[in-house]
């Protein structure tokens, strides 16, 4: 088991619905000595990249990626929410389902700080449906930007999230994926990877 596996079965909490709760470590309390190892554990998984900028989506995702960005030495840009909004032509702009409040946002981008020509590595806490991914890959294309990696945190292999991205090509590193989970027993299966 690696650290953030040991960590998840250590504090982790299985919720009905195929939710996962890491809010004493990972998206509500943070634990920065472990967001210390995972910045260190990305970038070594993408040492060969050349990494710009590193985008990530609110909220959960933000602190990760500050502390991810200090191993790159690149700039954060997280992608806002908005229930609905007066876009003006300024804005890069995806439509993302939420999987655990269950509602369409919008999310959108400043094209101020996404270029053309840029390459970009996207962060993210979890990857369920993928939802959320495949708008950021949207924007990062809008743009003319590449998407030269991603990373996250926990992926829920169980969920199409994982698959549907690794099907597209891209280079997908998730630090611990779940198999399987069981509300009852609270019990956690991990992918070997
Ligand atoms: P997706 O778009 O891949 O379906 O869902 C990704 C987003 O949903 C993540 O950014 C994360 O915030 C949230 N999410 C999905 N599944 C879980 C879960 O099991 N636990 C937590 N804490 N968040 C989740």
């Amino acid at each position: 088991m690696n650290f953030l596996e040991e960590r998840i079965c250590k504090d982790g909490v299985v919720k009905e619905g195929n939710v996962l709760k890491v809010d004493s470590f990972l998206n509500h309390q943070m634990d920065i000595e472990l967001f210390e190892k995972i910045g260190e554990e990305f970038k070594r998984r993408f040492s060969e990249e050349k990494i710009d900028k590193i985008l990530t989506i609110e909220s959960s995702g933000i602190g990760i990626a500050c502390i991810v960005a200090r191993y790159f030495n690149v700039p954060v840009v997280f992608a806002k929410k908005a229930k609905s909004i007066n876009i003006d032509g300024d804005m890069y702009i995806a439509e993302v389902e939420s999987f655990t409040h269950k509602c369409k946002n919008q999310v959108i981008v400043s094209k101020k700080f996404l270029n053309e020509g840029e390459n970009v590595l996207i962060i993210d806490d979890f990857m369920a449906n993928g939802c959320a991914m495949q708008g950021l890959i949207s924007i990062v294309n809008e743009a003319g930007a590449s998407v030269e990696g991603i990373g996250i945190v926990i992926e829920k292999g169980f969920q199409a999230g994982g698959k549907i991205i690794r099907n597209l090509g891209y280079k997908l590193e998730s630090l611990a994926i779940v198999d399987g989970m069981n509300a009852e027993t609270g019990e956690i299966q991990f992918r070997e990877q």
